[in-house]
């Protein structure tokens, strides 16, 4: 492990300010170094190898690097760099664990012997973002095209005469309008989560009174709970307040309270009640419908995820709704968590931190 112990201990070493240099240097990089000699032992290695790699296996020198990491494309590029003096890239993927490392071998000449060096840059993260970014595209392009196939498809039937058929033409019309909406409603929520994500959005936290809030996005809900005779039930006293940006918190509640209306049952009930708990604000939107099962429970939270999605298409979801929840929960420093009975239903909660100021 410790590189310069082994290097710096022979006749010609370098003076004693180099040799200190590039001990520092080795220790503070982040990138794992490992250098083997003719024989393809490890002759020097840092901490971060040791990290990586050396946890598995123990001390890493004068092991040979075939035992330490088992990939023929490195073991190639150390031989290249040992018989051709030739550097090159490799991408290094360590089986069985999400690790990824984008690895640069080079020759490396020490003490007049022959050696290589390798600089592994760990790129599991960002291979990790670009998977998101990739599978968040494809949602994207999934969700749009299926709204707008409708739509070319109903007006090419208008245009192929349908417009002079007086029983339909306004059905399929308002097919046209209903799936545009969604459209609109989709494109609306992207740009929401992604100024979210990307720190655009700032929260104004004030002393905001719960029970008129809760009372608010009921009056805004009424009408879609009515057609499902669903009751409403502000159990929040009304001196309560939390300590959050009201216009925020709103979209929340909004957001909670549309799915509880959303996934109940005809006749049921959504409930909002507040408590405390270590010291935080809990409001929980409480609703008596079919409940999420354990397996879909964990990803609920994520974009796009939904138990079933055509469903949820049906009645108008983006999938996004529980996703921008989370994340405006985050920024007030709080957290969305959700418990839920299958056939009986569910209770998302937003712990929101107290006001400490
Ligand atoms: P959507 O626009 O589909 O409602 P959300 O992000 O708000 O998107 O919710 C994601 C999914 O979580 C929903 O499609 C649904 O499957 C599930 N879900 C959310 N709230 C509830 C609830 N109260 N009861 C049952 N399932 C729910």
């Amino acid at each position: 492990m410790s590189f310069l112990k082994s290097i710096f201990t022979k006749k010609e070493a370098p003076a004693n300010h180099t040799r200190t240099t590039l001990n520092d240097l080795f220790k503070t990089m982040r990138e794992s170094v490992i250098v083997v000699g003719e024989d393809t032992r490890i002759f020097a290695s840092n901490q971060a190898a040791y990290d990586d790699f050396g946890r598995r296996n123990g001390a890493l020198e004068n092991k040979r690097l075939t035992e330490v990491i088992r990939d023929l494309s490195l073991h190639e590029a150390f031989r290249k760099a040992l018989e051709e003096e030739k550097t090159s890239d490799v991408e290094l993927e360590i089986v069985g664990t999400d690790k990824k490392y984008d690895v640069r071998i080079a020759p490396f000449q020490f003490d007049e012997k022959k050696g290589a060096i390798g600089i592994f840059y760990d790129i599991s993260q960002i291979e990790r973002l670009e998977n998101v970014r990739q599978e968040f595209l494809s949602n994207i392009s999934h969700e749009l095209r299926t709204p707008l196939t409708s739509i070319l498809a109903f007006v090419e039937t208008l245009e192929d005469g349908a417009i002079d058929d007086e029983e339909n033409n306004l059905r399929f019309l308002s097919v046209i309008r209903r799936n545009a909406e969604r459209m609109h409603h989709l494109i609306n929520d992207i740009l929401e989560l992604s100024s979210i994500e990307s720190g655009k959005i700032t929260i104004e936290p004030k002393k905001s009174n719960l029970s008129n809030l809760t009372d608010e996005v009921f009056t805004n809900l009424s009408a879609k709970a009515a057609e499902k005779q669903i009751s409403l039930v502000n159990e929040i006293s009304k001196e309560t307040s939390v300590f959050a940006d009201a216009a925020r918190l709103e979209q929340m509640l909004t957001n909670l309270i549309d799915n509880a209306v959303k996934f109940n049952r005809e006749g049921g009930s959504v409930k909002v009640s507040h408590a405390q708990s270590g010291g935080n604000d809990v409001i929980s939107v409480a609703d008596t419908g079919e409940g999420i099962s354990n397996e879909h429970l964990q990803r609920i939270f994520e974009r796009f995820y939904r138990t079933d999605r055509a469903r949820s298409r049906d009645i108008g979801g983006t999938g996004l709704g529980l996703a921008i929840v989370k994340h405006l929960a985050r920024l007030h420093g709080g957290e969305i968590s959700v418990t839920s009975t299958l056939g009986k239903g569910s209770v998302f909660s937003i712990e929101l931190p107290k006001n400490t100021a």
